[in-house]
């Protein structure tokens, strides 16, 4: 592959046996600033009419809006139309958790949550915000927005049956207070804390990047700065470990799986018959583009290496690891169906090495909740 070979794709003019992963931030933009190679790249993988000449899905840790929302910001930044098909979010991969989808969900982070949610197919999400409206007594950290007149819900919520951790909030003391009350309770937070909270209520968790990169010259405080918080929090109020349903985003294998499956999709979507063989994953993070995207070529070569007949067994696993549980049966069998067939044999990264991220002296990607990488695959760094 040579982007910038004598000739482009479109006087090639051969079916693609290959897909581009594109992580966004840092890569194609920074903070809301475009990267202005980015737009001169992009215009010489679609055709006269616009059309990409291979697959390319944009697959971000990001979680705070839709994918339409994101696709319209990409086709603007870009100047090339983007579908939301093409867009993966790190929340994209809960559609497939329907188990949770008829549940009441305490979901956490900041944007149009109550849409996502229910873009996702849960019927029944609660935000933060509202159970600090229903219970106005549990949030007391700051004094300005401490309640004048003391007086009980009159409204009761129903149980809480898990908490969905979308990505960074804003008040960050409001929403650890509300996901521990809510841990320590089983989902009743009005109530006293009781003994018998562990093993607690299913926590599912999408993007755990420890830092990102916006316009500042050092990184931010990502996701995966408020889990730690809170993982920390839980650990010294019961002793034990929060552990996680589930963790979803790169560098999960899940995450990976689902975008093959977007990849696959669209090639089948413009009639390409040729197989998508390798899928070159394009990140500036280390720890989750990179790390990542080996992690993903292990699984594919290992299935080759296997056999096309072994990749039936090649259940969709990813997101969990030691401190998370099965996830196996929540995931529809369709969905199990499509995921398990994953063709690529190989998953190639490239790393754009500009960022001031990669420079930095400590990890970006926190140990705590670090659960998926215990086996076999681990990264070739
Ligand atoms: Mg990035």
């Amino acid at each position: 592959m040579n982007i910038q070979g004598r000739k482009s794709f479109r006087e090639l003019n051969v079916l693609p046996s290959f897909g581009f992963l594109f992580d966004i931030d840092g890569v194609l933009v920074r903070g809301k600033t475009p990267i202005p190679a980015a737009r001169t790249a992009f215009q010489k993988l679609v055709n006269s009419q616009g059309r990409f000449l291979v697959p390319v899905v944009f697959v971000t840790n990001a979680g705070n809006c839709l994918r339409q929302e994101k696709a319209d910001q990409l086709s603007h930044l870009l100047g090339v139309p983007i579908s939301r098909d093409q867009v993966m979010m790190s929340h994209s991969p809960l559609r497939m958790f329907k188990r949770y989808h008829e549940k009441c969900v305490l979901v956490s982070g900041q944007g149009p949550l109550l849409d996502i949610a229910q873009d996702l197919g849960f019927c029944q999400p609660i935000t933060i915000e509202t159970l600090r409206e229903k219970h106005p007594l549990l949030d007391v950290v700051d004094h300005e927005r401490r309640p004048n007149v003391l007086y009980p819900s009159a409204v009761e919520l129903p149980k809480i049956e898990a908490v969905v951790l979308f990505g960074e909030p804003v008040r960050w003391e409001t929403n650890l207070q509300l996901i521990i009350d809510v841990l320590l309770t089983s989902g009743y937070p009005g109530n006293p804390y009781w003994h018998q909270h562990h093993p607690h209520i299913p926590v599912l968790a999408c993007n755990m990047d420890l830092m990102w990169v916006a316009e500042a010259q050092s990184p931010r405080f990502g996701h995966g700065t408020f889990m730690v918080c809170l993982e920390n929090i839980y650990k010294k109020i019961t002793g034990k470990d929060l552990k996680y349903e589930a963790l979803m985003g790169k560098p999960s294998k899940l995450t990976y799986q689902y975008a093959e499956y977007l990849i696959r999709a669209q090639a089948a979507e413009r009639h390409w018959k040729q197989p998508i063989q390798t899928l070159y994953a394009v990140g500036d993070n280390l720890m989750t583009d990179v790390y990542g995207a080996n992690l993903y070529n292990r699984y594919l070569e290992e299935n080759s290496r296997k056999g096309s007949k072994s990749r039936i067994q090649a259940k969709a696993t990813g997101g969990k690891g030691s401190a998370a549980v099965s996830q196996d049966e929540d995931i529809d069998n369709s969905w199990e169906n499509e995921l398990a067939s994953a063709a690529a044999a190989h998953c190639r990264t490239c790393l754009l090495s500009a960022s001031t991220f990669n420079s930095l002296k400590y990890p970006v990607f926190p140990t705590l909740h670090s659960v998926n990488f215990t086996d076999n695959t681990a990264a070739q760094m």
